[in-house]
């Protein structure tokens, strides 16, 4: 049997011992203490100085401290990209809110910036204006910034940018992670760095970065003992976890740049196959490639090209199935035009890890090869 290619499996530097060694060393295995803060320093260095980076357990819990930060409460509404992971749209329901879902546009695979106005009007015509949009860089594809943040303006409704797929992106040359009134990065394990397990919030204030790390550890108010006048959360990443963040920062323009040239592999070996088509970068655009999709010509395709690359232990996924069509989400309101449906039954997600060997390229450019033979 031939070893497993994975999708996207984990991609260490050799950097993150020592940062995992120094906390050892020094005792510092409780959560926070100096690499949180030399994590988030380091994070806010990348992403621009105008940021303000607070360390949490997961991309999830990210995204639930967002919410709380925008006051999302019982019975509100908040828009989401229907094309997505269910942990974009989860928290809203940990809220008691409702999510109220919008299809993509073809450009990009993201929120299409004409349902979503179409969504915003509706809603507010049926008395429950949107309380937040959850916008969402799929496989690291910027979604239309500029659009979605003018409807955003218009309706004066803030942004929550999810980041969780796209560190390394950038939008008319400025870093994804930056966008919204509320950003969020994920680290976890197939992610373009990972710290195993991980996230961090992204604010534009100090003040906000504040309260989402006091909600993130416990809500304890200033008392010599045990003092709550809020709901806590144990969000907050540890100081081992935050030591692996740091060794990752060290690679993470190579990691973009490995993933960026598998995608160029694929999109060069199949330029001549009529059946397999590819997302282009629109002008202004700048993808990490954090995946490298495919659109093959029908799901039935797509459906055995994906059981004839298992067969040889190779691995591939269909893209994410949308919000709208998932069991959990079916009375949530939806707005939608037909392309994340269509994207779902012809897209696959192939092996695009950043320590993939050029002898595994070779071997799944073979096998997709000999399947269209
Ligand atoms: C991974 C991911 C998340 C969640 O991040 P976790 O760190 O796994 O909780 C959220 N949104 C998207 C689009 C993701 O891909």
């Amino acid at each position: 049997m031939n070893p497993k290619i994975w999708l996207s499996s984990p991609h260490m530097s050799g950097n993150e011992q020592s940062y995992i060694k120094e906390a050892f060393d020094t005792n510092w295995i409780a959560p926070l203490g100096p690499n949180v803060t030399g994590f988030e320093n380091d994070i806010k260095g990348y992403l621009g100085e105008e940021t303000f980076v607070s360390a949490l357990s997961s991309g999830t819990a990210a995204l639930h401290l967002a919410l709380i930060l925008l006051d999302v409460k019982v019975g509100d509404e908040v828009i989401c990209q229907s094309k997505t992971f269910s942990a974009s749209a989860n928290p809203i329901v940990y809220l008691g809110a409702t999510p109220v879902f919008v299809d993509s546009e073809r450009e990009t695979w993201n929120i299409c910036p004409i349902q979503l106005e179409i969504a915003i009007k509706d809603r507010i015509d049926k008395g429950n204006k949107p309380k937040a949009i959850i916008a969402v860089h799929l496989y690291g594809m910027p979604y239309n910034v500029d659009k979605v943040m003018e409807i955003a303006l218009k309706y004066n409704i803030p942004v929550v940018e999810d980041s969780a797929e796209a560190l390394g992106s950038q939008y008319n040359g400025k870093k994804c992670g930056t966008f919204g009134d509320l950003s969020i990065l994920s680290f976890n394990g197939n992610k373009i760095i990972t710290t195993s397990g991980g996230g961090a919030l992204v604010t534009k204030s100090l003040k906000d970065k504040d309260k989402a790390v006091f909600l993130a550890t416990q809500a304890r108010d200033n008392a010599p003992h045990y003092l709550h006048s809020n709901i806590g959360y144990n969000y907050r990443m540890s100081n081992i976890l935050a030591g692996i963040g740091r060794g990752q920062m060290t690679v993470l323009d190579n990691h973009v740049a490995k993933r960026r040239s598998n995608y160029q592999f694929y999109s060069d070996a199949f330029e001549n196959n009529r059946n397999i088509t590819f997302l282009n970068e629109p002008k202004g655009y700048f993808s990490n490639r954090w995946l490298s999709c495919i659109l093959l010509s029908s799901k039935s395709i797509r459906e055995d090209l994906r059981l004839a690359l298992d067969k040889v232990n190779i691995e591939s996924r269909p893209l994410w199935k949308p919000m709208h069509q998932q069991p959990i989400f079916k009375n949530s309101p939806s707005y939608i035009n037909g392309v994340s449906d269509e994207l779902f039954d012809k897209g696959l997600c192939l092996p695009s890890g950043s320590n993939l060997s050029d002898a595994e390229l070779e071997r799944v450019f073979k096998t997709i090869n000999k399947f269209f033979n």
